[in-house]
């Protein structure tokens, strides 16, 4: 079953399910990591795991005369072979993520190809962010510059068109694709109007579901389901959720993912300022009365970012599956 047939039973049969989303290890690692955090989890029944997708970055160094060195570097490569890996020990449907960022049309169709070919039949469909050493989104010379070119060079895949043309009676691949959307806008957008036109391209052009950036206020949640029906976005939409956990969470939160961290939250923080732990606390119980409510209102997944621990989600998956 892929994921699109998984939400929409979960939807036929008005449960909420549990869904994750873990990072590559970092490169030089083993996947001990990232398989002692799923066993911690897997309890829970996960309707499916998602796997980050990580373009280069950049890396300085200084050299013996003083002058200093850029040197491109990948942290957490990997994607596809341990999204393959991870469905093959656990037998759970997997969803690794797929970037236009700093890659071909060609590298694209290769990753595309081996994932049909390790049995893996879902996508996330990014276009991801800027590289370290630029000021605006750059696309690969031969790559796409929004994420809904990504969703048609995946659909036409499906369909046997490939990058250099059609190939008759070919294996059609299948792949169910998710994308991003953004209950409190992205940040490049020029307005919540165009950013909803944008969503609505990309599930034209074939993608089956809607996975949204964290969220710390659920009324934004729910008023850009509103605006998405308005618009005649008919597909689930799945919120995400990340428990906040430490005090620099307050700054960094909406720095990096242009989410608001409504006032009770922060004062609850603030007020715990010097205790780590509590604040951990505070965050976790903010995300199960956060679950608690979108569960209620009937939403078919509860997508978590564990980032790498996965005690607080633990206790959250406790208290609402
Ligand atoms: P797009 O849909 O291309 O949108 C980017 C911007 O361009 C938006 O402002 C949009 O309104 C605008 N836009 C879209 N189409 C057009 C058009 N045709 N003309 C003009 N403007 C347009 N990043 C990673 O690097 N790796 C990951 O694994 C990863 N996982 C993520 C998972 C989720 C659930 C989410 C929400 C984000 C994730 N990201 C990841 C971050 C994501 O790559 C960034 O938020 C990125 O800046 C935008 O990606 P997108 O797919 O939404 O892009």
């Amino acid at each position: 079953m892929n994921v699109l047939d998984i939400i929409n039973t979960a939807i036929a049969e008005h449960r909420t399910r549990f869904a994750f989303e873990l990072l590559p290890p970092l490169k030089g690692d083993g996947m001990g990591g990232v398989f002692a955090a799923i066993d911690r989890l897997i309890g829970f029944d996960p309707a499916y795991i998602n796997v980050t997708f990580h373009r280069e970055g950049i890396k300085q160094s200084v050299r013996p005369d003083g002058g200093i060195d850029w040197h491109v570097v990948r942290r957490r490569p990997g994607t596809v072979g341990i999204s393959a890996a991870i469905q093959k020990k656990y037998g759970v449907e997997v969803v690794p993520h797929l970037i236009c960022g700093g890659q071909s049309k060609y590298d694209i169709e290769d990753a595309l190809i081996d994932l049909d070919f390790l049995g893996l039949h879902n996508v996330l469909a990014l276009r991801g962010d800027k590289s370290q050493n630029e000021k605006f989104f750059m696309p690969h010379p031969q790559g796409h510059s929004h994420a809904v070119d990504l969703v048609r060079q995946i659909a036409a895949m499906n369909r046997g068109e490939f990058v250099d043309g059609e190939v008759e009676e070919c294996h059609h691949s299948k792949f169910s694709i998710g994308v991003a959307g953004y209950p409190e806008g992205h940040e490049e957008s020029p307005s919540p109007e165009a950013d909803i036109a944008a969503l609505k391209a990309k599930i034209d052009a074939g993608a089956g579901y809607i996975v949204t950036q964290l969220f710390y206020d659920n009324a934004r949640f729910f008023d850009f389901v509103r605006r998405c029906r308005e618009a005649g976005i008919a597909v689930p939409i799945i919120p995400g959720i990340k428990p906040l956990s430490t005090l620099r969470h307050l700054t960094l939160l909406p720095q990096t993912f242009g989410c608001r961290i409504p006032e009770e939250l922060e004062r609850e923080v603030l007020r715990h300022r010097e205790d780590p732990k509590a604040i951990r606390e505070v965050g976790t119980e903010w995300a199960v009365a956060q679950s608690r409510e979108l569960k209620q209102a009937g939403v078919p997944v509860l997508h978590y970012y564990p980032m790498g621990k996965a005690d607080n989600i633990i206790k959250i998956a406790k208290a609402i599956f």
